[in-house]
């Protein structure tokens, strides 16, 4: 089984950034924790929010003294067909699960069990995090024994095909917790009172979002085909249908006759977990092939972290135009840099964007189409909300908030609190929505507003809306 190497990161370094109502804690839980040893086992190690996150968190983990190792599952092609398929029938898609599919899915999980059994850092391993569906059902297969498991979530689940949680819940059930994005995403047979809710986080010190001086990123635009001068709207994400890739190349023909000059650059990476990306790369090139304007890059063509923070970074509006989304890294990473955004109102970005921070929330193409058009043409607007999108992600999304949720989870595992005790055992989240709060009087309660709607705290409406007159 690969373990995938990853540099060394300092936590030290983050205290120039991350609030120290998060560090301090984050020191005094690790503590308690030093010495123990845990794997992270996940599908990929490039191409979407779980590599990007595991990437910095693990030699962060070694850093505050806990011993992590970062596994990556072995499947061929055809497993990562139908881990797809498992992955898009989880967020509600309809494309059936055949006995055939299942087969190969145990199959291959079986045989990474069996790896996983002789890798030495698993004997003895305190904690074993895995992440997502595909390599969910391996420790059911392994001897596994003495240790902690946890499952963790990065999709939406609220809303599963028939019979495809089903499936998967019975392997689920079998870990000692289970971890979701959001209350919202926990599947309706899962008992919301064992799940515990952690939101994920990017590291501002990465390639990806470290801080980039004007002159580099203009330099790295114009290289790649970029004119810095024109207005730009970016788009950055996997190639997946459920990104909607093909409604903001819409959006954007119908604002390019309004903002003369517009550019649009659709950055998308392809995973080795995703065969879908090729399919949805060659429907955006058809669609984009009559206009110069549009700019198409993977990864594949030389378009790395560097560049997507120049593009995230330079961009007069970034855009995130998901149907589905788990929590979408990439809403957090636009606004540390500063550029307000236009997204999808689903799963977690509204945690990211809310009512008066960080850009627009859009239902649908004509809306994200206007709220371009709003946003483009009033900097002073844009300018505002981008600076207040900055401060909620500085509060509530960087790596050690995530870090801190995680250990006081694995702290509390190892002192044999039930699962879904994370929200009562930390004293740094909101009661009702589960973000980071700074310690001191003021505890935040949920609040309403003259319209009847409830919001946590930190003003997370459109998440929480649980209650609407
Ligand atoms: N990403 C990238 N290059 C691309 C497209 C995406 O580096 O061409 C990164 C992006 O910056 C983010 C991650 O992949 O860090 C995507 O994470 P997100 O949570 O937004 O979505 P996911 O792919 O996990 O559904």
């Amino acid at each position: 089984m690969q373990t995938v190497d990853v540099g060394e990161l300092s936590v030290s370094a983050y205290r120039k950034v991350a609030p120290d109502w998060i560090v301090e804690p984050l020191l005094a839980v690790a503590e308690r924790l030093r010495g123990a040893r845990v794997i992270h086992l996940s599908a990929t190690p490039y191409g979407g929010g779980v590599s990007e996150l595991l990437r910095s968190a693990v030699p962060l983990y070694n850093d505050l003294g806990v011993r992590a190792t970062w596994k990556i599952i072995n499947g061929d092609p055809a497993f990562f067909t139908v881990t797809k398929k498992l992955h898009n029938a989880l967020q509600g898609g309809t494309e059936p699960i055949t006995e055939a599919d299942i087969r190969l899915y145990e199959e291959t999980s079986r045989r990474n069990a069996e790896q996983l059994s002789a890798d030495p850092d698993f004997a003895g391993c305190d904690f074993v995090f895995v992440h997502d569906p595909q390599p969910a059902a391996v420790l059911s297969f392994s001897d596994f024994r003495g240790g902690k498991s946890v499952w963790r979530c990065h999709i939406d689940t609220s809303q599963p095909a028939p019979g495809a949680w089903d499936y998967l819940g019975k392997f689920v059930e079998g870990y000692d917790a289970t971890v979701f994005t959001m209350a919202g995403f926990v599947p309706p047979t899962l008992s919301a009172e064992r799940a515990d809710i952690i939101c994920p986080a990017i590291d501002p010190l990465s390639p990806k979002n470290m801080s980039l001086d004007d002159r580099t990123a203009h330099a790295v635009l114009n290289w790649i085909g970029i004119e810095p001068d024109r207005p730009l709207v970016t788009q950055v994400s996997r190639l997946d249908p459920w990104k909607d890739p093909l409604g903001v190349i819409e959006a954007y023909r119908l604002v390019r006759p309004e903002v003369p000059g517009l550019q649009l650059a659709l950055v998308g990476s392809m995973a080795l977990d995703d065969p879908e990306g090729w399919d949805v790369y060659r429907r955006i090139s058809d669609a984009s092939r009559t206009d110069p304007d549009i700019h198409v890059f993977t990864n594949l063509t030389g378009v790395g972290n560097v560049e997507v923070n120049a593009f995230q970074r330079f961009s007069s509006v970034m855009i995130q135009k998901s149907i589905r989304e788990g929590f979408g890294l990439v809403v957090s990473e636009a606004l540390w840099k500063g550029t307000p955004i236009v997204a999808g109102r689903t799963g977690g970005i509204p945690l990211q964007v809310a009512d008066d921070a960080g850009g627009l929330l859009v239902d649908s193409t004509d809306g994200c189409a206007t709220a371009l058009l709003e946003l483009l043409g009033d900097p002073a607007r844009s300018a505002a909300l981008a600076a207040s999108g900055r401060e909620r992600v500085r509060r509530h999304f960087l790596l050690p908030r995530l870090l801190l949720d995680e250990l006081t989870l694995l702290d509390g595992l190892a002192h044999g609190d039930p699962p879904g005790s994370l929200m009562t055992r930390s004293d740094h989240r909101d009661p009702v929505c589960g973000l980071t709060t700074p310690p001191g009087p003021g505890t935040p309660t949920a609040v309403r507003d003259g319209h009847g709607y409830r919001f946590c705290s930190h003003r997370c409406r459109s998440a929480f809306l649980d209650e609407a007159s």
